[in-house]
């Protein structure tokens, strides 16, 4: 007999949540019932993805404008989190940058924006949400990488390091949670129709059918691909997966190495 599986149905802070992957994943999320709270430092279009989100699945919801490098405003972000989602057992890390410039013309300014944005912010806000996270059953943290994680990008080494930093520190993260019941996992996306990619794809030209050559599949990715997986690693259907990292990306790192 097959088991049913009791889904955790507790809130999940989405950071980034108002665009892209991170929308699709509070859409994912909040379509089996679980609250969400939206943080992003886009506050109109935040509150436009919460609200939308509230109506369209009858969930609890709520939206900060909060920039993932302001550490000191986490605990008050939670504490409102906490008061309008009722609890708070997921974290879905998606906030973050892409400032593609080589080694030659790297900057430390550029550097540390991206770093401190894509990985920094994860490790302190992971920090300060553990007490909600190891009072709840089922707590689990996703991390957003990039395939340039794993296969490096010569006109990306700030993102592409920040990307290999997070599974590195979310294995990190994984092995000392453990004991907590948290399970702490990675997604690597390849090449996902998002606002991030608006303005390469309207400015270098031929990089849409570059993607497509360089996919099994042929195509990019659409967020909602990402937000099905990130909904999987975050519910009991995954109880056994922690200290992981799941490549979506149509067969593009196979093809490359
Ligand atoms: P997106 O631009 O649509 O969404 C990113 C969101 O993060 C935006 O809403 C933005 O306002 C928010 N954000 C940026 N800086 C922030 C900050 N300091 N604090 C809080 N919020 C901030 O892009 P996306 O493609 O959905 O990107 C989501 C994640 O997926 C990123 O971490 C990105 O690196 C990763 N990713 C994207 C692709 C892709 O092809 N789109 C591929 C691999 C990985």
């Amino acid at each position: 007999m097959t088991e049913i599986l009791q889904e955790p149905k507790t809130g999940v802070i989405i950071t980034g949540g108002a665009s892209g992957i991170g929308r699709a994943s509070a859409r994912a999320l909040a379509e089996v019932g679980r609250p969400v709270a939206i943080w992003d430092i886009d506050q109109a279009l935040a509150e436009s993805v919460a609200k939308e989100i509230a109506t369209e699945f009858g969930v609890s919801t709520c939206a900060a404008k909060l920039d993932v490098r302001e550490c000191e405003r986490f605990a008050a972000a939670i504490g409102d989190a906490r008061q309008a989602l009722g609890t708070v057992g997921g974290l879905v890390h998606s906030a973050g940058v892409s400032h593609p410039v080589p080694v030659e013309e790297l900057d430390e300014a550029s550097w540390d924006l991206v770093l401190d944005i894509n990985l920094r912010s994860h490790a302190l806000l992971v920090k300060v949400l553990l007490p909600d996270l190891r009072s709840n059953r089922g707590s689990a943290i996703v991390g957003i990488a990039s395939i340039n994680a794993i296969l490096g990008n010569g006109l990306n080494p700030a993102y592409s390091a920040s990307k290999a930093g997070l599974l590195a520190l979310s294995r990190s993260l994984a092995d000392r949670l453990a004991a907590d019941g948290i399970r702490v996992n990675t997604i690597c996306p390849g090449y996902i129709r998002t606002p991030m990619q608006d303005e390469p794809l309207a400015n270098v030209p031929g990089l849409e059918q570059a993607y497509e050559r360089q996919c099994m599949l042929g195509r990019m990715g659409e967020p909602e691909e990402i937000g099905r997986v990130v909904r999987f690693l975050m519910s009991d259907e995954a109880s056994f997966i922690t200290a992981e990292n799941i490549v979506v990306d149509g067969g593009v790192v196979p093809s490359q190495r």
